[in-house]
């Protein structure tokens, strides 16, 4: 079957020309009859000049560059793209007799838009956003366990709630490859239980590993609040620091128990740690004050679209807001935005004016980001998305 061509508006070509990924659909000129979603279309500018080739979606993104300056993709396609995703990941040290989770593939930034696949242990859990990689899922588990070195067993897709709804694929959860055996991953030698089947995403937020261990750094001693627990990864962490106390919470009672599970997988009968199922607003508007030291706030994102950034932005300041109110003199404060909408300069803004409104006098200690297996392709600042602040409340 030969590929079919779309055809763009003149002067439309720019953004791709600088690798920007996403073809939007005003800039199109034509769609070939009998172009089906998820099919490999190559992208011409008006004078047929070829530009790239990608996965085509109804919708405002229409196509997704895999390649550019390409009539078609080549057959090992996968294997060289998920290849150069792993070599990238060893040459940053995550993969260590006590580190076996992390990102292998993050989107645009590792070329492969619409396509997330996180590892745990010999575990690949797989998340398709588009569907073309829905339709490519098991070209792409051969490939993953063909990366020499991996070790990848198995393969769970989960793409259930990751594909655009009105494509109407139906995507089943479910083993590719391999099965279930056994789910404990290492970070940074702590040991987490990973529930790919019932969890968030793909069952753990390896993006936060850098600034969990940093927090551990500044542990020792505190009482800390980790809110928006989730895993208890932060909570974890504190604890091998030499927390005082930690008190972790979630408004889910599904989170607080794999909390429970990850505290008592590490630091058994350990009486600093106690979960509370329930609201944070509520939790921080209850609590008394000067109560804790460092506190966390990684809450889910606030402003999922831009359309939601000025809402977003007041949830922001008055979550930091009562952090401020209650935290104790001295203490450190992590804070936290995963929303891509708002950027950097809009989150630290939203903090700032939460401090100002206390009185409290704050400084930054160090301004956070997502980690090197969250790569961010430079002609694709869209990939940016978590910031954080590390501060010191006098
Ligand atoms: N810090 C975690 C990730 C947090 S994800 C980590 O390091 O892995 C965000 C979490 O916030 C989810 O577990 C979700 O259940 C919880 N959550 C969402 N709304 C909440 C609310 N209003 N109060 C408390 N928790 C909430």
């Amino acid at each position: 079957m030969s590929i079919k061509t779309i055809r763009l508006k003149p002067g439309k070509e720019e953004s791709i020309l600088r690798h920007h990924p996403w073809v939007f659909s005003g800039a199109i000129s034509s769609v070939p009859s009998g172009l089906e979603e998820g099919e490999e279309v190559c992208v011409v500018d008006n004078a047929g000049r070829v530009l790239g080739t990608g996965h085509y979606q109804i919708g405002s993104i229409a196509v997704r560059i895999l390649e550019f300056g390409v009539e078609s993709l080549p057959d090992d396609f996968f294997e060289r793209r998920l290849q150069n995703a792993f070599t990238l990941r060893e040459g940053l040290g995550l993969i260590r007799p006590d580190n076996n989770c992390f990102r292998l593939v993050h989107g645009e930034g590792d070329f492969l838009p619409g396509l997330v696949v996180d590892i745990y242990g010999d575990t690949a859990v797989v998340q398709a956003h588009s569907p073309g990689m829905h339709y490519a899922r098991h070209r792409i588990a051969n490939a993953l366990t063909l990366i020499p070195g991996a070790r990848i067993r198995n393969v769970y897709y989960k793409s259930e709630t990751t594909l655009p709804y009105k494509a109407r694929l139906d995507p089943e959860n479910e083993y590719l490859i391999g099965g279930f055996d056994g789910n404990i991953a290492l970070e940074n030698g702590l040991q987490f239980n990973i529930d790919w089947l019932k969890g968030q995403k793909t069952g753990f937020f390896v993006d936060q590993r850098e600034n969990r261990a940093l927090l551990e750094k500044f542990a020792k001693g505190r009482d800390v609040l980790n809110m928006f627990c989730y895993t208890g990864g932060f909570s974890v962490y504190a604890m091998r620091g030499g927390a005082n106390r930690v008190d972790s919470v979630d408004s889910s009672s599904k989170a607080v128990a794999l909390t429970d599970a990850n505290i008592a997988l590490n630091f058994p009968e350990d009486k600093r740690h106690t979960t509370f199922a329930t609201d944070a607003f509520r939790f921080l508007n209850e609590m008394e004050k000067d109560k804790y030291d460092l506190i966390v706030l990684d809450p889910p994102a606030f402003a999922k679209h831009r359309s939601a950034i000025k809402n977003g932005l007041i949830g922001y300041r008055k979550l930091n807001g009562k952090a401020f109110d209650k935290i104790r003199s001295g203490g450190i404060l992590f804070t936290f935005s995963c929303s891509q909408a708002i950027t950097k300069e809009m989150f630290r803004l939203a903090v700032f004016s939460a401090a100002a409104k206390s009185g409290r006098k704050v400084r930054i200690l160090h301004q956070l980001s997502q980690p090197a297996d969250h790569p961010i392709d430079i002609s694709h600042p869209e990939g940016e998305y978590l910031k954080g602040l590390v501060l010191y409340v006098e």
